[in-house]
């Protein structure tokens, strides 16, 4: 297997070289050093939709590059070996310094570990170092328009003809699938009665015949997700990821995922908000004074830098943990749950600080060009993709509090 040019020496940056600079430090400096000037702007420009993804693109090649990709992957799948806890320390100084989203996100924080955890050799050989390059983009085709935080009512279906698959159905809220080589999916191949347990995962190429992807308009009017249709559409028999009706475990791990190693980096994206928020609050006016010097915005302000600390505290916690465990688990999800109900309410409260400048018109674009109006309406995601704020309860109370299922 071979692997693109690396700009950073390997000894560098060697997660298991205790002589090596610490992983955060060359992190940061790399961030610091690279990150793309126009990035502030242009991810303001929401129309633009062609013109971020070529930023993320290009973000995820020099990240590449400098070897800053699959920190915790098998070297031999061309990642660095290292362990769950140098990701989450180079995710941290990612959301710190506020870096733009690498396009393949969905194949690095995902797809990629799914693949690890239950691809075939050859799978892992074919799919993950083009993932980690960006040169094959990924999307993850689990949620359908009446299966989304119920994954046993889903009804796309794939029958065996043969030596190989046909595949039909139709989903939703894929992210990325515009953009996307491959989709990562959950087809049902045994009866409906059987629910999680007659499912199967595939791994499907986009450019297949049959296969039609949508564009939705989200909230904040970008085209960050779509809908996939699929239409008979053949499935080699090498692309089955796990055990056939075995999908159910293979998106658990998925799950862990999104919501484990990327849960231990929300303190950060908290703290980055907030610091941006303190800011917001030199910046405007309260009664014809700075904000910052209200005594009402002084108290929400020091609610919300407890709520941060106590976020990074659990966050800390857990890292800790992985680094001896080794693995992810359902306890991480509390962080998600804060994450989502706090990013709302923080950026709110940022919108509530501008009072009568907060309305943008052709006169007036918005303190900050707008950031905080879109920032609004972004975060209402937060409690909904990944699992909604109800299902990560259920999460919480059951598999880490032990209490009696719900139904
Ligand atoms: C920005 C964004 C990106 C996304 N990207 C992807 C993607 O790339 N791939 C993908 O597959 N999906 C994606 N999704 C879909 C996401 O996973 C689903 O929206 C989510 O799982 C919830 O499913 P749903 O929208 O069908 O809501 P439903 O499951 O219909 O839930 C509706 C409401 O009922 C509540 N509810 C449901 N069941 C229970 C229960 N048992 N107990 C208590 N309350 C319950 C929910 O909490 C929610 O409030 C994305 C969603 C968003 C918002």
């Amino acid at each position: 297997m071979t692997l693109g040019p690396r700009t950073l020496a390997a000894a560098d940056f060697d997660p298991n070289d205790p002589d090596a600079p610490s992983l955060r430090k060359v992190t940061r400096a790399w961030i610091s050093a690279n990150i793309p000037p126009l990035w502030r702007q242009s991810r303001r420009n929401l129309s633009d939709h062609q013109a971020t993804r070529a930023l993320q693109r290009a973000w995820q090649a020099r990240l590449f590059d400098a070897g800053l990709l699959g920190i915790d992957w098998p070297i031999d799948a061309g990642g660095r070996g290292g362990t769950l806890l140098d990701t989450a320390i180079f995710l941290e100084e990612c959301a710190r310094l506020d870096s733009p989203e690498p396009i393949n996100v969905i194949g690095l924080s995902t797809v990629g570990p799914t693949i690890i955890e239950h691809g075939t050799r050859e799978q892992k050989e074919r799919y993950l170092p083009s993932i980690l390059a960006a040169t094959e983009i990924w999307c993850q085709g689990f949620s359908e328009a009446d299966a989304g935080s119920d994954l046993g009512a889903l009804r796309t279906s794939a029958t065996k003809e043969g030596e190989h698959w046909r595949l039909s159905g139709h989903k939703v809220w894929t992210s990325y699938a515009q953009d996307a080589r491959f989709c990562m999916l959950l087809a049902r191949t045994g009866t409906t009665e059987a629910r999680h347990r007659g499912l199967t995962c595939f791994l499907v190429g986009m450019d297949q015949p049959g296969v039609k992807v949508r564009p939705l308009r989200d909230i904040t009017g970008e085209h960050r997700f779509a809908e996939v249709l699929f239409d008979s559409v053949h499935v080699e028999a090498k692309g089955v990821l796990g055990e056939i009706d075995g999908g159910f475990a293979v998106a658990l791990t998925t799950l862990l995922h999104e919501r484990g190693t990327h849960g231990l980096v929300h303190h950060a994206r908290a703290r980055s908000l907030f610091a941006a928020i303190v800011q917001l609050a030199k910046l405007v006016q309260k009664r014809g004074r700075p904000a910052v010097e209200d005594s009402v915005v002084r108290r929400r302000l020091i609610e919300f830098a407890i709520d941060i600390e106590a976020m990074t505290a659990t966050a800390y916690r857990y890292a800790g943990s992985l680094a001896t465990t080794r693995r992810v688990g359902p306890e991480f999800a509390i962080l998600k749950l804060q994450w989502g109900e706090l990013s709302q309410d923080l950026v709110d409260f940022a919108l509530d600080l501008q009072d009568d400048l907060a309305p943008i018109s052709d006169q007036h674009q918005g303190i900050d060009h707008g950031r905080w109006q879109h920032e609004v309406l972004r975060a209402r995601s937060n409690t909904v993709a990944g699992g909604t704020t109800e299902i990560i309860r259920n999460v919480i109370a059951e598999q880490v509090l032990g209490l009696p299922r719900g139904r």
